[in-house]
């Protein structure tokens, strides 16, 4: 009963994988080793910020960093998938943030624990509405506006692993579902958010998002 009690709900359920680390100039900014394969953890389907609400800075941590990022989602299931296949499981490209309780992360990171305190929290996952078809996937153009200042900015070339290196690593360990999400790493430049900060995220010239910090 309970089995059904939980299965009940119609909407899919989906995960969010974020890569860490893909971008060499962020993993130099937190004084970080480049990785040899790519750096993954999760975030619930609860971390999802509903659509055009605004993000509340959470009670429990004073240092909430944005991390912008380049998103895929996935359009067929997959195990074990080659890179050289990988495209087929993705068409378009969106953009979103990664929020970061970094003075959490930290005390993880320094014991050792998991990072989930400091990462899978609710709202932690901002996604634009829109996804673009792009041309070239390894030429996209991505910026970060905190209150109309340019503050990240950056290039999927730049990412030490691709959107296909990435599913074919992911998906050793996990299945791929329709509606999962990947973030793809954040470049350098994050910093911390203040009640009344606005962020704006853009793929081109084309506004993706716009957050308000509450
Ligand atoms: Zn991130």
């Amino acid at each position: 009963m309970l089995y059904k009690n939980l299965e009940g709900n119609k909407k899919r359920k989906m995960k969010i994988i974020c890569i860490g680390r893909n971008y060499e100039d962020h993993a130099k900014e937190m004084g970080n080793v480049t990785p040899k394969h790519p750096i993954f953890f999760l975030k619930p389907d609860s971390a999802l910020l509903p659509k055009r609400n605004p993000f509340f800075l959470p009670n429990f941590s004073e240092e909430i960093h944005y991390e912008v990022e380049l998103v895929f989602k996935i359009i067929k299931v997959g195990k074990a998938i080659e890179s050289q296949y990988a495209n087929k499981y993705y068409k378009q490209v969106g953009l979103g943030i990664d929020f970061t309780a970094r003075d959490l992360q930290k005390k993880c990171k320094e014991k050792g624990h998991p990072w989930e305190i400091a990462k899978a929290f609710d709202q932690s996952a901002v996604v634009g509405e829109k996804f673009l078809n792009v041309e070239n996937i390894q030429n996209i153009n991505f910026s970060l506006q905190k209150n109309g200042e340019m503050v990240q900015k950056s290039n999927s070339k730049n990412m030490l692993f691709n959107i296909d290196e990435i599913i074919s690593y992911v998906s050793k360990f996990m299945t791929l579902k329709i509606g999962d999400l990947i973030f793809t790493g954040t470049p350098a430049g994050v910093g911390a958010v203040n009640i009344g900060d606005e962020l704006t995220g853009f793929i081109e010239d084309q506004k993706m998002f716009n957050i308000k910090i509450k």
